[in-house]
């Protein structure tokens, strides 16, 4: 029985480990890279009682409507306060700016009226605190701001700039090799003869993986026993991940797997309940992960997108559950009865169309479309019903 795609995810989530190199790099150079240690505050946040309006520094207890006091002072923002604040009196204050000692809110502009030397106060009673962010409110000094295999997003970078990490510690980028398998293909660069094909995976998948941070070297193989195993046996050694397209199903010509055999490697996938993408591959040979992708091009670009990186992910000590997001289907689907299908698919504003294709070697009808949406097998949809849908990118 072949595994569902749940199922798929669960072994793979289980066989593998998160990976231990990691590398210092530039905080500008360190988006969507995964954190290796945690980053934490190095003193309160914020660093002092920070006014957040432009208005008149306080004691709380002095104010209620009609109260007039003078002011004795001014404090900028990014100037040290110097004055301190007493019962009976105020000093004028900009949003930024340190409250002085002493004051313990801040009452704003438009609830005052006033003059050079003193401020009339147009508001009832003020709590303590009011208009004031205190120190340490965020954050105490030593507290964890950003855990450890986080995936940096611009705002990770703004929590971490704010403690001063100028070099950020992340996980080492995969080194992957991507092997093109197949007699049929030739380069983009070259013209086919009319029974060969252009090797259009290889630059898809080259992208695919260089957009998730992998350093990726290509290798084609032709469709030859020794050949694929001496390929495989050098890119194994070589290497973090290996990626292989084509040549993994009951074909004569299909030698990937009986080579990968012969290195001993350990399968941790073979053949998966799904449309397209059913003979896809996943194992180890030694510490190396191999991931066998199917030719067809729609398979390839499917399973990459949902195996691909969930190994990525994982070595990373990421989830491996591709994050899917609720969407309304706007047309009916007749499901596969026997296998779930994970369809190119558009969405709009409205909802998500599924476009006709010609079968797993039709990539031309993946054109218009922005991600993946997931048909359970069997159940029939109607438009309107809720789908899962994963964006490309
Ligand atoms: P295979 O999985 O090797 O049996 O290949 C299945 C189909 O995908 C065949 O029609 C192949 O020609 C096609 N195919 C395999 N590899 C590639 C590739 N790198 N680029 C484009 N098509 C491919
Ligand atoms: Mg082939």
């Amino acid at each position: 029985m072949l595994l569902t795609f749940d199922e798929a995810i669960e072994v793979i989530q289980s066989a593998i480990k998160p990976h231990n190199e990691t590398e210092i790099v530039p905080l500008s150079s360190c988006l969507r890279r995964a954190l290796a240690r945690d980053v934490v505050a190095d003193r309160p946040l914020p660093p002092f009682n920070r006014a957040t309006m432009d208005g008149f520094a306080v004691v709380a207890s002095d104010i209620s409507q009609g109260v007039t006091l003078p002011i004795i002072g001014t404090v900028s923002a990014g100037e040290a306060s110097g004055v301190s604040g007493r019962e009976g009196s105020c000093v004028s204050i900009a949003t930024g700016a340190p409250v002085p000692d002493g004051y313990d809110a801040v009452v704003k502009h438009e609830s005052t009226r006033f003059t050079e030397s003193e401020v009339e106060f147009l508001v009832n009673d003020i709590d303590v605190g009011t208009s004031i962010h205190s120190q340490g409110a965020d954050a105490q000094e030593g507290d964890v701001l950003i855990e450890a295999n986080t995936e940096l997003q611009p705002h990770h970078i703004g929590i971490a700039a704010a403690v001063g990490v100028t070099g950020v510690c992340v996980k080492k980028n995969t080194r992957l090799c991507l092997i093109s398998s197949g007699d049929e293909l030739v380069d983009v660069s070259e013209s086919p003869m009319n029974h060969q094909i252009r090797n259009s995976n290889g630059p898809m998948l080259q992208s695919f993986f260089e957009s998730h941070d992998c350093q990726v070297t290509t290798q084609t193989v032709r469709d030859d026993a020794l050949h694929t195993k001496e390929v495989l046996e050098q890119a194994c050694a070589t290497h973090d991940v290996v990626v292989t397209i084509g040549g993994i199903s009951a074909g004569k010509k299909d030698f990937i797997i009986p080579a990968l055999d012969s290195l001993s490697a350990t399968h941790i996938v073979q053949g998966v309940a799904i449309q397209p993408g059913k003979p896809l591959y996943v194992g180890h040979c030694n510490d190396t992960i191999v991931l066998g992708l199917p030719g067809n091009p729609v398979s390839a670009l499917v399973c990459a997108t949902l195996f691909g990186k969930a190994i990525l992910r994982l070595r990373n000590g990421q989830s491996a559950l591709p994050r899917f997001e609720e969407a309304e289907l706007l047309h009916d689907v007749t499901p596969n009865p026997n296998r779930e299908q994970f369809r190119p698919c558009c969405r709009k504003r409205r909802g998500i169309t599924i476009p006709a294709w010609q079968g797993s070697g039709d990539l031309i009808h993946t054109s218009t479309t922005t991600g993946l949406v997931r048909i359970p097998k069997q159940e029939e949809l109607i438009a309107g019903s809720t789908v899962l849908y994963l964006p490309w990118s």
